[in-house]
């Protein structure tokens, strides 16, 4: 038998006896000292000090503030020559309370300069063998030149001096702008538009050689305004590719001009449809705006074919005024098709849009608008009544990205029209995807550049969920070429689709707090281990009604403001009073993952006589008599089937017949109706519960007993508080168990389940011996 186990049992029974002698016993050996590295200290060393700004609870400190930029733009489009041309007039607030000496503005583009160090950043090398495709791209290309052209820089006429560094320019002011005080100036700019089906990029054109056209979608096009605040001073981090955009509030107003044959949607609203809309595409729009079940269509196909053959040399110009948002985008193109359907936001018609080539369809006409409507729904009823007016999805090849009210998706069938469940899926998700991050990064405005994970993952966890109700709403979608699914087949946010990652290589793994240009794997770290995370801190550490009521705290407290992620960690805690350092610490700054297992389970009997082990061991503390010695004279034995002491008579009764002790030690104590109420256990069973893996987690085990039911009994985290590595638990049952499985549901991420089931299964030998009561 383990007589280790034995000991602590019988210690655990004479603990206040026997302490003095425990004690005298470990001061024997010289011991070295060691920090807290408890995984369930407080975070004070990884989270900054909360302050005015940013308070302790998580929300935003009496003294928050955030600077704004407006701008007034007037684009223009070269279609035939691919540039685009632009002048703006930015006005920006500092509401700091510091003296701003120079400002910072992006010049996002110069990743696509002819020396943009962007190009070189990664290490190249020559392979032996090279499909022929790959050795094109990589080394036979011509150097293409998308820089901004930055023309003038300057306020009324008056030329500003200004230093562009990459993908930064700081603008120097002969004043410091002081607290509270506006600048404005003008920056007038071009560049040549990249392809981003060949040059890669968030933002260009796609051009259809059949019928000699493109498609334009434009993002990142404009110097833009970089975010000074608390937390960074300006937040001038280069753009390398990976992370995305930090970026201030403000109000925009903006003129474009593109051929007049162009069907164009932007960011804000459009104020002069009467002059851009011919008058049937008002009547239709005018439809538009009651229909809530199914969308209307502005531009139909047919229209959008004769537009490809047109070849407008007049111009049109769009007008959009948006109010409070973080950035502008727009597309445009004679090949758009054009549909739009209301949808109910809380009190609010909000309108879902979405624009494509008729190379998306029929898969776009179904899907895309019915998607933005159902998403809009979804992350409302999470975190707040959507904002804006509208929310637009734009086809796109091979794009999946984010603007306020305007987003790029890829989906489209073959050359044969034929859609796989894959390409249908994954058009759904991306749609869902991408309109969600209107809340996340678009309205909760966390910085990108710093944290990919801030919006990633928290809108690849709403898009998860609004998955689900995706397919709730329309459960025809189901439907697939050869099977019919159970459920959305959501690609990231169910646990187990988290494990080959977690359990993968840890030379090519970051802990999720990393910033994005240094991450071995940004679709799981930045995406999927956040979403999974959040899924199950949802659904298993702290129940749906705390998660829920708190995530859409974090939502409303930051709603049109700048959140890092301490904000969310702490105001998940403090509108929860579920303690989550040690989760934060775990899943979001370490790369442990989760692995729990049943190491052991023995199986006790009781016994009042002193049995040999445990006189061996009193005899140690010096009590030789244990029958008779004050001490111990009532005392308890539990033993194992394989103890020298044990008899074969104590696997039959009741264990109290077995313990006339124990039965004495009753009747002296208490009434025969205090007894009667008590629990009788019948088995005895002691589980020692291992954990190889680094992540602690509730342990949620399931019982399966001998007379065929089962139940499932979770231990709160906290119990590996004082032991990382072991855990035992006594169990106390009425009945005999068969079987135990630990996270039976597969709902921790749990990388190895192989030693989750006990009697292990495949082992003959523990199965048996488990069945014998050893
Ligand atoms: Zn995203």
């Amino acid at each position: 038998m383990n007589l280790i186990k034995y000991t602590s049992l019988l210690l655990s029974v004479f603990v206040l006896s026997m302490s003095g002698y425990a004690q005298e016993e470990q001061a024997e050996e010289k011991q070295e000292g060691h920090t807290n590295q408890n995984k369930f200290r407080q975070l004070y060393d990884e989270f900054a000090t909360p302050n005015v700004y940013r308070t302790a609870s998580g929300a935003p400190g009496h003294q928050y503030y955030q600077n704004t930029a407006d701008y007034v733009m007037d684009i223009t489009l070269d279609d035939e020559n691919t540039r685009l041309y632009g002048e703006e007039t930015i006005t920006y607030t500092n509401n700091s309370p510091d003296a701003l000496e120079y400002l910072w503005v992006m010049l996002d583009q110069n990743i696509r300069a002819k020396d943009s160090p962007a190009k070189e950043r990664n290490s190249s090398e020559f392979a032996p063998v090279t499909p022929a495709g790959n050795f094109v791209n990589s080394h036979m290309k011509a150097d293409f030149d998308g820089g901004f052209n930055i023309k003038k820089v300057h306020r009324n006429g008056e030329a500003i001096p200004y230093t562009i560094n990459y993908t930064m320019m700081r603008v120097d002011l002969a004043e410091p702008l002081m607290p509270g005080e506006s600048f404005d100036f003008s920056i007038e700019w071009d560049y040549l538009i990249n392809n981003h089906t060949i040059n890669g990029g968030r933002s260009g054109y796609e051009y259809f050689e059949e019928d000699d056209n493109r498609a334009y979608v434009i993002a990142q096009f404009f110097p833009r305004m970089a975010v000074y605040n608390d937390k960074e001073g300006w937040q001038n981090y280069q753009f390398w590719g990976s992370g995305e955009f930090a970026l201030p509030f403000g109000n925009y107003d903006v003129k474009i001009t593109v051929p007049e044959d162009h069907i164009l949607d932007a960011t804000g609203k459009l104020q002069n449809r009467d002059q851009v809309f011919s008058k049937v595409m008002l009547d239709r729009f005018e439809k538009a705006k009651t229909s809530y079940d199914e969308p209307v269509v502005i531009v139909t196909e047919e229209e959008a074919i004769a537009n490809e053959k047109m070849n407008a040399t007049k111009t049109k110009t769009w007008e959009f005024k948006a109010n409070m948002v973080r950035d502008f985008g727009f597309a445009t193109s004679r090949k758009f098709i054009w549909d739009m359907m209301a949808v109910k936001v809380g009190d609010k018609d909000v309108m879902a849009v979405s624009l494509y080539p008729k190379e998306g369809n029929p898969l776009w006409e179904d899907w895309s608008t019915r998607a933005v409507a159902s998403t809009l729904e979804t992350y409302s009823n999470f975190t707040f009544q959507y904002p804006y007016h509208k929310a637009i999805s734009v086809h796109a090849r091979s794009q999946g990205m984010e603007y306020p009210m305007i987003c790029w998706n890829y989906g489209r069938p073959d050359e044969n029209g034929f859609i796989s469940d894959r390409v249908k899926f994954g058009m759904m998700s991306v749609i869902i995807h991408e309109v969600g991050h209107n809340f996340f990064p678009m309205i909760v405005n966390s910085d990108e550049r710093q944290w990919g994970w801030m919006d990633e993952g928290l809108n690849t966890f709403m898009q998860y969920l609004s998955e689900q109700e995706f397919a709730k709403k329309y459960p025809e979608i189901l439907q697939g070429n050869n099977q019919v699914y159970e459920k959305y087949p959501s690609r990231r946010g169910e646990p187990s689709k988290i494990v080959n990652y977690m359990k993968g290589n840890q030379d090519f793994i970051s802990p999720i707090m990393t910033n994005p240009e240094q991450v071995y794997q940004l679709g799981n770290n930045a995406y999927g281990k956040p979403a999974t995370a959040l899924n199950i801190l949802r659904e298993t550490v702290m129940g749906e009604e705390l998660f829920d009521y708190s995530f859409k705290k974090f939502a409303q407290r930051w709603m049109f403001k700048h959140p890092t992620p301490e904000d969310f960690f702490r105001t998940m805690e403090d509108a929860s009073a579920v303690e989550l350092d040690w989760y934060w610490r775990g899943w979001f700054y370490t790369t442990d993952y989760v692995d729990i297992g049943i190491e052991d389970v023995k199986n006790y009997f009781i016994t009042s006589n002193p049995t040999v082990e445990g006189k061996a061991l009193l005899a140690r503390y010096g009590i030789d008599d244990p029958a008779n010695d004050p001490r111990t004279k009532d005392a308890v034995y539990l033993l194992t089937a394989d103890s020298e002491s044990f008899e074969a008579s104590m696997k039959e009764g009741d264990p109290l017949e077995n313990a006339p002790k124990l039965r004495e030690y009753l009747m002296d104590n208490f009434t025969q109706q205090e007894i009667d109420e008590m629990k009788h256990p019948k088995h005895i069973y002691e589980i020692t519960f291992n954990k190889p893996g680094g992540l602690v987690m509730p342990i949620i085990i399931e019982f399966h007993y001998a007379d065929d039911t089962s139940e499932i009994i979770e231990y709160p985290v906290q119990v590996w508080r004082k032991n990382d590595s072991e855990v035992k638990k006594a169990i106390f049952s009425e009945k005999e168990i068969v079987k135990m499985i630990v996270d039976p549901k597969e709902e921790t991420a749990d990388i190895d389940t192989s030693n989750n089931v006990w009697p292990r299964e495949n082992k003959a030998s523990e199965f048996d011996a488990f069945k014998e009561g050893k």
